[in-house]
C-alpha cells in the first residue's frame, strides 16, 4: 500500500485535533481533557535476537493511553513503519473505542519495526517471545494489566507464543490464559474472534441504513443490497468485511485495492476468489478478468456508494480528499482519513462512520474472550442443551394445540445457543447501542458536526467521569 506523500500532521496529532473539537462540546474541566488527551506513559526497548548464526536487533514499543479502567487494551503491530507516534495514536484510539462501545478496558498498543515476511516461522517465535518476555518484565502483559491483541501483521499464532511465553513466565497465575487475546480457539481463544473486527463493521453499516435519516445524509437509501462497495486492503479486517457484504448482504464489492495493485469490475468481483489467489500469489497482480490499476491507490477516487479503507492509516489525505468520490466512508482500518481531509469531506457532503466506532468488533469480542478466560468455560457450556429442551417441550405444546410448526422454523427453534452465536449476538447487540448513542448525541449537539466528534465526545465524557468519581490520587 503506498504510503501517502503528504501525511499532513502526524497521526498522534490528528487523533489529538478530534479530541480538542470533541472536548469543545463538553462540560469537562480543561486541565482534565488536558491530562485524558496526553495518554500515560510508553515504554520503549531494544532486543537482540540471534538469527542464522548473527545478532539481530529490535526496537519496539507498548503504549498504555489510559488506566482508568483496567486492563489497558490494544493489539500489538507488526509493521516496517511502526513508530512511536503511531503506537502513541493507536492506544489513544483504543481508549476512546473501549469508552464508547461500553467495554470496561483502558487503552493500549504496541508496535515491533519488524517486516514479518522477512522471517521464516522459527525465527518470527523466537523474535515475538523474546519482545513479549520485554513486556512481561516490566508488566506491559498481563491479564489484570495490560492485555495484547492481533493487529496488522499479527494473528492468532503469534497470540498462542505470547501466551505460552507469559504462562512460562507466570505458570502459577490461574489466569494466565487472559493474558492476551486473539489466540487460536485451542489455546484459549474464543469462536468468532478472527472475523470480529469485519463482522463489527458490518453489523455497524447495517445499523446505519436502519436509520434513513442517517443514510440521506450520504445521500443514500435503502439496505446494503446493490451498494458499490470499494474496499482497500484485503487483510484479516478487510477479508472478512468484504466476504460477509457480499454474501449476507448481497452488496457489489466493485472494487479491491491491495499493496501491488487494484482490481476494479462495475459487475463486482469474487472477494473468496481474489482472497484465495492473493494467498497463492502473494498480491491480486495477475487475477484474470476485472481491470488491473497498477497504482491501486487510485482506485480511492472512483465513484461509489461506500468505501472501506481497511488498511492503514493517513490513505485519505490532502493529496487525494478532493478527487474522493464515495457517498459514504466506513473507517474499517484505525485513523484511514486525516483530520485536515476530513475537513473538506464534511464541505463535500461525504459521511465517515468513523474507526473508534466502526472496527471496534475486534475488541469487543477481546472483552468476550478475556471474559471466557477468567471464568475457564466456554460460553453456553451449561445453557445451550437446556435450552434446546425447554424449545422443544415448546414445540410440542404449540403442536398439540394443532398448529403445525413449519420444520424450517421448528429446526431453528430447537437448536439451543452456543458460543460463537452468543458471539455475535452480543457484539451485534453492542455495535447497534453504540452506533444509536452517537448517532443521537450527533443530532441533538449542534457542535457534534460529524460522527467522530460525537463518539469522541460520548467517550471522552464516560472516561472524564470515570477519574472524577475515582479521584486521581492512587
Ligand atoms: N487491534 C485491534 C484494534 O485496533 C483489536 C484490539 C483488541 O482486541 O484488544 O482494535
Amino acid at each position: 500500500m503506498p504510503a501517502p506523500k503528504t501525511q499532513e500532521k502526524s497521526f498522534r496529532e490528528n487523533v489529538n485535533l478530534a479530541f480538542d473539537l470533541a472536548l469543545a462540546t463538553l462540560d469537562v474541566p480543561e486541565k482534565l481533557g488536558y491530562y485524558i488527551k496526553c495518554g500515560n506513559n510508553v515504554y520503549q526497548v531494544r532486543f537482540p535476537v540471534k538469527i542464522n548464526g548473527e545478532v539481530e536487533s529490535f526496537i519496539g514499543w507498548r503504549a498504555v493511553h489510559s488506566e482508568h479502567r483496567l486492563p489497558a487494551k490494544g493489539g500489538i503491530r507488526f509493521a516496517p513503519m511502526v513508530s512511536q507516534d503511531e503506537v502513541e495514536a493507536l492506544a489513544a484510539l483504543m481508549t476512546y473505542k473501549c469508552a464508547l462501545v461500553n467495554v470496561p478496558f483502558g487503552g493500549s498498543k504496541g508496535g515491533l519495526v519488524i517486516d514479518p515476511r522477512k522471517y521464516d516461522e522459527e525465527a518470527m517465535e523466537r523474535i515475538t517471545r523474546r519482545f513479549a518476555f520485554e513486556l512481561i518484565k516490566k508488566d506491559y502483559i498481563s491479564p489484570a494489566i495490560n492485555v495484547p491483541a492481533p493487529d496488522m501483521g499479527t494473528g492468532a499464532r503469534e497470540m498462542a507464543w505470547i501466551a505460552s511465553t507469559y504462562s512460562a513466565h507466570k505458570p502459577a497465575d490461574i489466569d494466565r490464559m487472559a493474558c492476551v487475546t486473539g489466540k487460536p480457539v485451542s489455546q484459549g481463544g474464543i469462536r468468532g474472534r478472527t472475523e470480529a473486527t469485519g463482522r463489527g463493521v458490518v453489523f455497524g453499516l447495517r445499523e446505519f441504513f436502519r436509520h434513513p435519516e442517517d443514510a440521506k445524509l450520504a445521500n443514500l437509501q435503502g439496505t446494503l443490497e446493490g451498494k458499490k462497495i470499494i474496499i482497500q486492503g484485503l487483510g484479516n479486517v478487510g477479508y472478512h468485511t468484504a466476504k460477509i457484504l457480499q454474501e449476507e448482504d448481497g452488496s457489489k464489492i466493485v472494487g479491491i485495492i491491495e499493496y501491488d495493485g487494484a482490481l476494479y469490475d462495475p459487475k463486482g468481483l469474487d472477494v473468496e476468489k481474489v482472497s484465495q489467489f492473493k494467498q497463492n500469489q502473494g498480491g491480486v497482480k495477475g487475477f484474470k478478468g476485472p481491470k488491473y490499476i497498477k497504482e491501486g491507490a487510485l482506485l480511492l477516487e472512483e465513484p461509489c456508494d461506500i468505501l472501506i479503507p481497511a488498511a492503514m492509516e493517513g490513505v485519505i489525505n490532502l493529496d487525494n480528499v478532493q478527487r474522493i468520490k464515495a457517498k459514504l466512508i466506513a473507517e474499517a482500518a484505525n485513523g484511514p482519513v486525516t483530520f485536515d481531509a476530513e475537513l473538506i469531506l464534511r464541505k463535500k457532503g461525504i459521511v465517515i462512520i468513523p474507526d473508534i466506532y466502526l472496527n471496534a468488533g475486534g475488541v469487543v469480542v477481546s472483552y468476550f474472550e478475556w471474559i471466557k478466560n477468567l471464568s475457564h468455560i466456554r460460553f453456553g457450556r451449561m445453557t445451550r442443551r437446556w435450552e434446546e429442551s425447554q424449545n422443544e417441550m415448546l414445540i410440542e405444546a404449540i403442536e398439540s394445540k394443532g398448529h403445525k410448526i413449519s420444520e424450517r422454523l421448528a429446526n431453528k427453534l430447537r437448536k439451543g445457543s452456543g458460543e460463537l452465536d452468543l458471539v455475535r449476538s452480543g457484539l451485534d447487540d453492542t455495535m447497534r447501542e453504540a452506533f444509536q448513542k452517537m448517532r443521537e448525541y450527533y443530532w441533538r449537539h449542534d457542535q457534534a458536526d460529524s460522527y467522530r466528534i460525537a463518539a469522541m465526545a460520548i467517550a471522552i465524557k464516560l472516561i472524564a467521569a470515570s477519574y472524577e468519581e475515582q479521584g486521581v490520587y492512587p
